[in-house]
């Protein structure tokens, strides 16, 4: 079963917590044993599980991104200015799939499912996959 979740950020970079909306997508599904793929449909954002109980650690990977990637310097830039997030969107990736068992998403303790947009504000569309 496919279902759409639509997050709209308010920042040029920002992590988005999306654990709660995937688990009642995993819950409607009905899938008891399985696995659900979290799947982001833009070229400038990725999905990534980690720990988002610390809202520093989110900022923190940022930080090691703007670290890794510089501004202004790709040869994207020339068309749309973005070249950066492009680049940070497919070190990060666009998607996760987490095993489900009792019809509930086995992430660890601190554990998170997060959508990171790397040039908004924009609204972002999440596919769920659960089968
Ligand atoms: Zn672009």
């Amino acid at each position: 079963m496919h279902s759409e979740i639509t997050v709209s950020t308010r920042r040029k970079q920002e992590v988005v917590d999306i654990t709660r909306q995937v688990a009642e997508a995993v819950s409607r599904s009905e899938v008891g044993e399985g696995m659900c793929t979290v799947f982001v449909a833009h070229a400038t954002a990725a999905v990534v599980i980690n720990e988002s109980a610390d809202p520093n650690l989110c900022d923190d990977l940022l930080d090691a991104l703007g670290r890794l990637v510089p501004e202004g310097v790709w040869r994207h830039d020339r068309i749309d200015d973005n070249g950066a997030a492009h680049i940070k969107a497919a070190i990060l990736g666009p998607s996760e799939t987490i095993p489900v068992r009792d019809g509930r998403l086995l992430l660890g303790a601190w554990q998170a499912i997060m959508l990171v947009d790397l040039d908004g504000p924009r609204r972002r569309r999440v596919v769920v996959t659960v089968r």
